[in-house]
């Protein structure tokens, strides 16, 4: 029997913990905070969105814009099928939604926290809430756990489940064992247009877009809203977890470009409004032509070609009709900042998985010592894969102490 470390009492903590245990080892859970769980708690807007419905390990590793070549094989030890058996297994039904997502039935955070409690209690493990850990220091191969009270503690094996840190300094006491740390950035969040062209049409939303970052190979489809601040929805949330990087190393300030319809060519809608000239000359062109296209906004991007109210497609110039065109498949919007996503985000950054073996989450450099969750350099879009990375290098962690 080993005598074993969690630090931090999030998802990918008692998870780690609850496997760990179950193999016959003494587990404590350090959580430097009054409570435990918390972002359990607040996930999927207090329904925690557990993880998604994606079954094959190639597709899901997809969705992790840092970590989807690592996964692999840790997907094909613990996957999404796995999470819903386990969850199910101790009385937890878990239903999908029509996007993917994967909620308890409840629709309450608060069922996901009582079965990780339960089960945590179940296995015996210890948990001090409280209790943060200020260092992990190697000695004679020994880890011992310094906290902030200035006690200090040995163990056989320490599981680092700390999370995601908004700023770089915050890893520093991982730094100080020899591990290296990827900077990190924040990842998951909609874009600040100030002064946009589109201010007006809120609420507005086109169900399918492609949003290039300019200047660079950054572009991704889905839906697009418009909001008081500037643009967000799947497409927006897609882009800025993907180029999270980029894009912070661009201060957030960038111009991105929207294709309203991504299904038509330059020459196809060159075609169509040519076939409008022909065929319907007396009609206006504000009236609706793509069903897809919200009339306001279809309305406010011929307004932007210089289109007029009253203009019928016989009197459209070539120059406007171009026009038009490059609104339809490149609208530009000068990017100014960024605003968290229902609160929602993610660090991208964190422990290099360069240092990490991914079969057993075992640090290279310093046996005994392992991570899970957010506390990696792995991170994903939103719709529960973020979870599910928890649930899976938890599990992986756990069951190799
Ligand atoms: C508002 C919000 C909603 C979200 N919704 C979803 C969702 O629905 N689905 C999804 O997949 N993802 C969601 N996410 C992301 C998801 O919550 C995280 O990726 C996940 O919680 C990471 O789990 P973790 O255990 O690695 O870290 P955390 O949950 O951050 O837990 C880390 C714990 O470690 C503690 N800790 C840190 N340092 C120390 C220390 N030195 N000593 C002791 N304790 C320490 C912290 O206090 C914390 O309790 C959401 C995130 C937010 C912010």
């Amino acid at each position: 029997m080993k005598n074993v470390a969690v630090i931090g009492g999030g998802a990918a903590g008692f998870f780690a913990a609850i496997h760990a245990a179950q193999n016959g080892n003494e587990v404590t859970i350090f959580e430097k905070g009054n409570s435990l769980l918390n972002k359990v708690r607040i996930s999927g807007g207090g329904r925690c969105n557990v993880t998604h419905a994606c079954f094959e390990v190639n597709d899901l590793v997809k969705f992790y814009p840092r970590g989807s070549k690592e996964l692999i094989s840790a997907f094909y030890r613990f996957n999404t099928n796995h999470t819903i058996d386990w969850f199910e297994s101790r009385g937890v039904e878990l239903k999908t939604e029509g996007d993917g997502r994967m909620f308890p039935v409840s629709d309450l955070s608060q069922t996901i926290i009582d079965c990780l409690l339960k089960e945590a209690k179940r296995n015996g493990v210890k948990i001090k809430t409280q209790c943060g850990v200020n260092a992990v220091v190697l000695v004679d191969s020994k880890l011992i756990l310094k906290f902030a009270n200035d006690a200090e503690k040995e163990f056989d094996s320490v599981i680092v489940t700390s999370g995601g840190y908004p700023s770089s300094k915050n890893y520093d006491w991982l730094r100080d064992l020899g591990i290296n740390i990827v900077e990190p950035v924040p990842s998951l969040f909609t874009f600040n247009i100030p002064n946009s062209p589109l201010k007006g049409l809120e609420g507005v939303s086109v169900s399918d877009t492609l949003i290039t970052v300019e200047d660079s190979k950054f572009k991704y489809n889905g839906p697009l809203l418009i909001t008081h601040w500037g643009i967000s929805g799947p497409a927006v949330l897609k882009t800025s977890a993907f180029a999270a990087r980029f894009i912070h190393d661009l201060n957030y300030n960038f111009t991105a470009s929207i294709n309203f319809i991504p299904s038509f060519s330059a020459i196809e809608l060159e075609e169509l409004f040519n076939q409008q000239k022909k065929n319907h000359p007396s009609k206006k062109v504000f009236s609706k032509l793509f069903l897809q296209l919200p009339g306001r906004l279809w309305e406010r991007l011929c307004a932007a070609a210089g289109i007029t109210e009253g203009c019928q497609y016989a009197n459209i110039s070539k120059q406007q009709m171009l026009s038009l065109i490059k609104n339809i498949l490149s609208y530009e919007l000068k990017v100014k900042g960024k605003t968290t996503f229902k609160e929602e985000f993610v660090t991208c950054g964190g422990i290099d998985l360069k240092e990490v073996d991914m079969k057993t989450m075992e640090s290279k450099k310093i046996p005994g010592l392992f991570f899970a969750g957010e506390v990696l350099n792995i991170d994903g879009v939103t719709g529960g894969f973020n979870f599910q990375a928890a649930w899976t290098t938890g599990f992986i962690a756990g069951s190799s102490v």
